[in-house]
């Protein structure tokens, strides 16, 4: 099974895709995780990201696909995308490679969540250092202030979760990626479901939705 997670920057794709990989036995493949691993690691790719992340614009769509491309040559699980794609291109290119390999998008999973709900949840998330999992200061803290729950390494603020950052990521948000909506909505495997909800609550509703298509 192919899914693609749409949704603003905020939606809670990361942690309803790190939920569901487990449970469907998916590869999570987060374009972003991917370019931050990439930046820890100043590696050549991650310094030709660097400037686009910390301003919050996207990473060119050939370059993009290129990576891509290169790590899931191999892959023969099926796949769980989350911030990808971003742009019409991107889901060109994705479709292509698709279609190359003899498979198809089995579901595109869109998170609906308000705009200012989605501003106030970047600005309060935290990230462990260790195993990534995504917290909330406000609604969903760990139990010790900067500490991860699950792996005990501290937490940080993503560089692109900072106010100035914020504004621009959901600018290119509306303007680049929102027209991913009609592009999916007419292909007949186009599900949605209210992101504003608990992230347990989200995910139940998306398992259901999964099963009620299989
Ligand atoms: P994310 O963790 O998905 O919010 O991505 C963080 C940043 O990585 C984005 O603001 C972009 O600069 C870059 N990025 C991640 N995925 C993509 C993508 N599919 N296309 C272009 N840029 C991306």
């Amino acid at each position: 099974m192919n899914i693609i997670l749409l949704g603003a920057p905020g939606s809670g794709k990361g942690t309803l895709a790190k939920g569901l990989v487990t449970k469907l036995a998916l590869f999570h493949v987060s374009t972003g995780d991917i370019f931050r691993e990439e930046l820890a690691k100043k590696s050549p790719l991650g310094q030709e990201v660097a400037s686009y992340m910390s301003s919050g614009r996207l990473v060119p769509d050939k370059l993009v696909l290129e990576v891509l491309k290169n790590r899931l040559a191999a892959e023969t699980r099926g796949l769980m995308f989350d911030g990808f794609p971003r742009t019409v291109e991107q889901a060109e290119g994705l479709d292509a490679w698709f279609t190359s390999r003899g498979q198809n998008i089995d579901a595109v999973v869109f998170l609906n969540v308000a705009d200012d709900v989605v501003a106030k949840r970047l600005g309060s998330r935290r990230t462990c250092s260790g195993c990534k999992k995504i917290y909330n200061v406000i609604s969903n803290p760990p139990a010790k202030e900067g500490v991860c729950d699950a792996c005990g390494k501290p937490l940080f603020t993503r560089e692109d979760d900072k106010a100035e950052v914020i504004a621009r990521r959901l600018q290119v948000y509306k303007d680049q990626t929102e027209p991913l909506l009609a592009y999916y909505r007419s292909s007949g495997v186009f599900l949605e479901a209210d992101g504003a909800q608990s992230p347990e609550a989200v995910e139940e509703k998306v398992l259901a939705l999964l099963k009620s298509r299989a």
